[in-house]
């Protein structure tokens, strides 16, 4: 029976009796089908906790899971299951221990898989795999609720970020938490409002939001009546990504009027060249291309009121980038600039800029690097663009989770390296 062990290595099951291995034609295809069963320690447990139950009814079910290829084969194990009765859960489906509960892949396969959605484009993975874009998803859910069931997500955390992410086209909106010092996504749900926030403080608990010392967010009221009601000790600051986006949105919208005024004007060569500008005003300066430099030195010449415009956007980031009472000289001088820019965008973000004052002070004082709870937020809002879409807000976090959340599964059979 050497050849059992064989297989038993090469299909990736454990507990598990091989009946028999076969090579057998389906639609055209040639298949591995493997029949097989929990062996006697694994056979009639609750697929909700693992107990061992009585067997309900004398019904069976044939069902069959996908496992990784035998070379280039594709491989299945079929089973004959039952149902169990479990004291706790009632009557569920028997626990088999190649898969997990209602999954048609076995373990091998969903963690290579997930492990593989986390690492190459989906559409490599649907193609080594020969599996869907939706069969990902609901693999990469499944995957990502096991391994979250079994670990603390929201243990330690001190400095958090709370931060709101567009879907489905601006349309929807899921609430995030960030970690500041590992920069992992730590919790996500659908949803932007008070209740969705006090779900999250909930899940944390009294205790540990006692233990929260700072909590960055954007400029929504609900955030800073939620976090001020259910983390007392935190200190709230603004987040300098919003503060720079709102600064950047202001400029866009300066050089957009410009624009219709020039095309009222009739000067339509004007206005097609100021449409070219809008990376050589938005990016950072240290980013520019030569092209994108020079853009920028004829809008200086021939464009106070851009060009204004501009430096009042690049002096927003080096606020943050100074920190300390650098920082705050540079915030005041912006304030009073901005005030007197006579620019309508400038002059109202002014007003939204002084509201906001004590939480930008919290934010320059407390050096806090916001580095890696950016990048994350930066891959969250990259994943949101994905052209194939995600069929449900719970996918969209579940990938969220397995890319930067650390709920990502080894490859099987991978001693840690
Ligand atoms: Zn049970």
């Amino acid at each position: 029976m050497r050849s059992v062990r064989v297989f038993r290595r090469l299909l990736g099951v454990e507990r598990t009796v091989i009946e028999s291995v076969e090579l057998t034609v389906e639609d055209d295809e040639e298949v591995v089908l493997a029949r097989v069963r929990p062996d006697r320690h694994a056979r009639s447990r609750c697929s909700r906790c693992g107990r061992r139950c009585p067997r309900h009814g004398s019904g069976t079910e044939q069902r069959r899971w996908r496992t990784l290829d035998l070379g280039t084969v594709r491989t299945f194990l079929i089973c004959d299951t039952h149902r169990v009765e479990c004291v706790e859960h009632g009557v569920v489906v028997a626990a088999v221990p190649w898969a997990r509960p209602a999954a048609k892949h076995t373990y091998a396969f969903e963690d290579t898989c997930a492990w593989l959605a986390a690492h190459t484009p989906f559409s490599v993975v649907s193609r080594l795999l020969r599996v869907s874009w939706r069969t990902v998803n609901g693999i990469v859910t499944r995957v990502v609720a096991d391994l979250a069931g079994k670990t603390d997500q929201l243990d330690g955390l001190r400095r958090i970020g709370i931060d709101e992410i567009a879907h489905r086209k601006g349309h929807r909106y899921l609430l995030v938490v960030v970690d500041h010092d590992t920069g992992r996504l730590v919790w996500a749900a659908p949803g932007r409002d008070s209740a969705t926030l006090e779900r999250f403080f909930d899940d944390l608990g009294t205790k540990r939001a006692r233990q929260l010392r700072h909590v960055t967010a954007d400029g929504a009221e609900w955030i800073h009546t939620v976090v001020a009601a259910r983390a007392k000790k935190a200190k709230l600051s603004l987040d300098p990504f919003h503060a720079v986006a709102w600064a950047t949105k202001a400029l866009d919208e300066v050089r957009r009027g410009l624009w219709n005024e020039l095309r009222g004007k009739g000067k339509a060569e004007q206005a097609a060249t100021l449409k070219g500008t809008r990376w050589a005003l938005v990016k950072n300066p240290e980013d520019l291309n030569p092209d994108q430099r020079g853009a920028l030195a004829q809008i200086a010449r021939t464009n106070n009121g851009l060009y204004r415009a501009y430096l009042l956007k690049e002096q927003m980031r080096m606020i943050f980038q100074a920190r300390g009472a650098r920082a705050v000289q540079l915030l005041d001088g912006w304030l009073t600039w901005a005030r007197r820019s006579r620019l309508p965008a400038f002059v109202k973000l002014a007003k939204t800029i002084e509201k906001y004052r004590p939480l930008i002070l919290n934010t320059l004082r407390s050096r806090l690097s916001n580095a890696k709870s950016e990048a994350t937020n930066t891959h969250l809002r990259v994943l949101t663009r994905r052209a194939y879409g995600y069929h449900s807000p719970e996918a969209l976090i579940a990938m969220a989770m397995l890319t930067r959340g650390g709920l990502c599964p080894d490859l099987p059979d991978r001693t840690a390296a």
